[in-house]
């Protein structure tokens, strides 16, 4: 049973016994507001006046209790199924970040390498020669930061020792050796340097 329907659940029962929504708040001495909001299935009784609410409007204290419970299960799902999908739009960001700094890693490396082969081998002056080179680290220095950020940021890196998993700072990306997606650091819970993998989540 849910929200809404022990709503019209009370609503029928308080109007068999031909209490107003007034008389009905009257009585257990709240709010009408607050008697049209679960008849409206935007909120439950609260626990306290839930029995004598159930007295009032003679409804078995299990009938009611047995939709209660339902409705809290309900939202105990709804929270673990909010919390995966949470979980899976982290992941799928996480990725979309690691193909993102393949593609800027690749482009500014690329143009760094045009720049100076062109600098080196074309006929050109030497004011257009260092004016090619400067244009190469221009584009190249940014782009392996954001490289660097997006290795730090995106994802976890996950200790060889003991299996922690952590976001490492940028300092130590910058100035550790990497190979693929593999980093030498040291891991901050245990303390031992080994080459630790990129995973996408926290979860084994
Ligand atoms: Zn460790």
């Amino acid at each position: 049973m849910d929200q809404e329907k022990i709503g019209k659940f009370i609503a029928s029962q308080r109007k068999e016994k031909g209490l107003t929504q007034a008389k009905l708040a009257e009585r257990l001495g709240i709010s009408d507001r607050a008697v049209s909001k679960w008849e409206t299935g935007r909120s439950m009784p609260d626990s306290s006046i839930m029995l004598e609410l159930c007295v009032i409007i003679g409804l078995t204290v299990n009938d009611l209790l047995t939709g209660w419970k339902t409705t809290m299960e309900n939202y105990k799902d709804i929270a673990e199924k909010t919390l995966i999908e949470m979980r899976r739009s982290e992941e799928r960001s996480n990725r979309a970040m690691l193909n993102m700094e393949i593609i800027i890693g690749l482009i500014s490396t690329a143009a760094l390498l045009v720049l100076l082969l062109t600098a080196k081998y074309a006929d050109l002056s030497g004011a257009w020669q260092t004016g090619l080179i400067i244009t190469g680290f221009v584009i190249f220095i940014p782009g392996m930061y954001f490289c660097l950020r997006i290795e730090t940021t995106a994802g976890y890196y996950e200790c060889a020792e003991c299996g922690h998993r952590y976001v490492p700072t940028l300092t130590a990306i910058t100035f550790s050796p990497h190979m693929g997606r593999t980093t030498r650091m040291k891991c901050p819970k245990c303390g031992k340097k080994n080459w630790q993998k990129k995973v996408i989540t926290t979860e084994r």
